[in-house]
């Protein structure tokens, strides 16, 4: 990935939970009730409605060894440069994947101008039929960034989100649980850029994916991105849907992963979702090595990341996927 832009004001975390509906719908019988009890009900009634609504969905889990040998395979894909034979190895790599889990996937491969040059990517896209044909879809990004001065092998960027997301994938699908909603999963190419991300440098496959998409029936967007570091702390982006956002506190707090506001927003395969209006939420931890030096360096290996972290962001997503129309309050 991936850089962040503007600050923008924190959005009023408390607000959200999806509770303030509900909470005004009771005011006319909870003015019966003394102050003190009507204060501490309202505090604590969306908290317990939305644990009440998590608790009737069912596990499902990653396993996160499984999660670490699927990435440590993947990264022996040599350069997963877009526009290089290693990305469209990558995408083979995916989709042979994802179709030994039982899954249809297929591979959009797209030629576009660049500021390098006409390249040709490669997205790959599979599903899990959910109980409606609404959908949420599911996205990292494949491909590394292209550095003339040093080996880059983009273990946290991009073999981590990518091993995560077959992991999700795979444990969705052999559980035999049915999602409320469809869950169409999408590896994008051509995230990184060559220059910079003005005009049409960067964000190819999630641009094509989200132009290519009717989003009418799309309820969210979760991104997975640099999520496998040692020392995880998620850095939510302050463009995250609050309610999304609230909701993977929530499990933060239950599972002991570790998440927080950033202090702006980030420019990532979520925009081109986003500025369709479809609510999204970017699960990257942007603070890799001390002041994010591990980042777009040779020091972005392996041995910074751990199966933990690929657990516990997996285990998340899977919980946003199986509560999301609670989460979205419909
Ligand atoms: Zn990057």
């Amino acid at each position: 990935m991936s850089r962040r832009f503007h600050r923008v004001q924190p959005p009023a975390v408390a607000s959200v939970a999806g509770g303030g509906d509900q909470v005004s719908g009771l005011d006319h019988w909870m003015l019966r009730i003394p102050s003190f009890f009507r204060k501490m009900a309202l505090f604590c009634l969306p908290a317990l409605l939305l644990s009440c609504s998590r608790a009737a969905a069912p596990e499902v889990k990653v396993d996160k060894a499984n999660a670490m040998r699927l990435l440590e395979a993947f990264l022996k894909i040599d350069r997963r440069e877009s526009g290089q034979p290693g990305a469209k190895r990558a995408a083979e790599f995916i989709q042979r994947t994802a179709q030994g889990y039982g899954l249809d996937a297929r591979i959009d491969s797209f030629q576009e101008d660049t500021a390098d040059g006409p390249k040709t990517f490669h997205n790959v896209c599979f599903e899990v039929k959910g109980k409606s044909s609404r959908f949420v879809v599911v996205g990292s990004h494949f491909d590394a960034k292209k550095f003339a001065g040093f080996k880059f092998e983009g273990a946290n960027d991009s073999g981590s989100s990518t091993a995560t997301l077959l992991e999700v994938a795979r444990a969705l699908a052999k559980s035999g649980v049915v999602p409320p909603y469809t869950v169409k999963f999408v590896c994008f190419d051509g995230e990184e850029c060559v220059y910079d991300y003005t005009g049409n440098d960067g964000l190819h496959g999630s641009k094509r994916a989200a132009a290519a998409m009717d989003l009418k029936d799309c309820a969210a967007m979760l991104l997975l991105d640099m999520m496998g570091d040692r020392g995880l702390n998620l850095t939510v982006p302050r463009d995250s849907d609050p309610r999304l956002a609230a909701a993977l506190f929530a499990i933060a707090k239950q599972s002991g992963l570790e998440a927080a506001w950033f202090s702006s927003n980030m420019l990532d395969d979520h925009i081109p979702f986003q500025e369709k209006g479809v609510p999204s939420l970017d699960l990257i931890d942007f603070a890799y090595g001390p002041n994010n030096a591990y980042w777009h360096s040779s020091e972005d290996t392996l041995d910074k990341l751990s199966a933990d972290s690929l657990g516990l962001v997996g285990d998340a997503t899977l919980r946003l996927l199986l509560t999301m129309p609670d989460i979205l309050g419909r």
